[in-house]
């Protein structure tokens, strides 16, 4: 079995790929599904393994947010509808071609895959919060502040007591900090505290729980500290990177630059 359920209803499949995440609720007829992965063959890769836990095609797509690792499969999931935070729809349509070129040239294994990418974003959209209705049960969507992107949405499943981060919270890797907020990370990830009843599901790597929130918290806690005192020259920059934060590894040096940057006030 390629899929755990880690609640009624509620399965991950982790892929080899990027250690990502896919989440699938169940509830009725419905299908939801959660993020779509890199590309149209990846996507395919889901629709395919999602016959071992039932005959009906997804219904309901959810993006937790707008990087290709979580949407370029979007289009292979039509008719489904497909839910996402407005912000993150419109980087999708904005970025999305751009990223295409980006990532073939980074990532020549999936070159020829990622071109067959149609640029699909969600169309059913929302600022702060939604609640979608997969048959039976409910999932409720929410955005808690800039972190990861300016866009990154939670999933609840609170008949089961499952929180999808999305890439607000990684494990086993640092997250990705090209498109982030570190100043706000620490704030938006306490604010899924109260959300953190139960399992955990990152947007990469092993499931976790409220521990695992708690020790990240503390890491996007450090890495504020550190840059702050490489801005106020009481640290070096090799130093700071040189923590390692995140489960061992080497801090990436944007997480620094971006950190800097927002407290020199440069992006807002
Ligand atoms: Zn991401």
């Amino acid at each position: 079995m390629l899929w755990q359920e880690i609640g009624d209803r509620v399965f991950t499949r982790r892929y080899e790929f990027f250690q990502q995440q896919i989440g699938v609720v169940l509830g009725g007829r419905d299908v939801l599904v959660v993020d779509t992965r890199s590309t149209p063959a990846q996507a395919r890769e889901i629709v395919t393994e999602l016959r071992q836990l039932t005959r009906d095609p997804a219904s309901i797509i959810v993006d937790t947010h707008w990087h290709f690792d979580h949407t370029f499969g979007n289009s292979v999931f039509r008719p489904a509808t497909i839910w996402g935070h407005v912000r993150a729809a419109a980087q999708l349509v904005r970025e999305g071609p751009a990223t295409i070129e980006g990532v073939a040239a980074e990532l020549p294994a999936i070159a020829a895959d990622i071109r067959e990418t149609v640029i699909d974003p969600p169309e059913r959209t929302f600022d702060d919060r939604a609640t979608v209705k997969v048959g039976d049960r409910v999932v409720e969507l929410s955005y808690h502040g800039r972190a990861h992107t300016d866009g990154d949405i939670v999933l609840v499943v609170p008949d089961a007591n499952v929180m999808f981060a999305g890439d607000l919270l990684e494990e086993g890797a640092p997250p990705s900090f090209d498109d982030s907020f570190p100043l706000e990370w620490p704030a938006t990830v306490e604010r899924l505290l109260p959300l953190a009843t139960g399992a955990v599901v990152p947007g990469h790597g092993a499931i976790g729980d409220r521990g695992f929130v708690l020790d990240q918290l503390a890491a996007f806690r450090r890495l504020v500290d550190l840059a702050r005192a490489v801005h106020e020259r009481r640290l070096d920059a090799e130093a700071a990177i040189a923590e390692p934060l995140f489960h061992g590894r080497p801090t990436p040096q944007t997480a620094f630059d971006r950190a800097l940057a927002q407290i020199r006030g440069e992006l807002d």
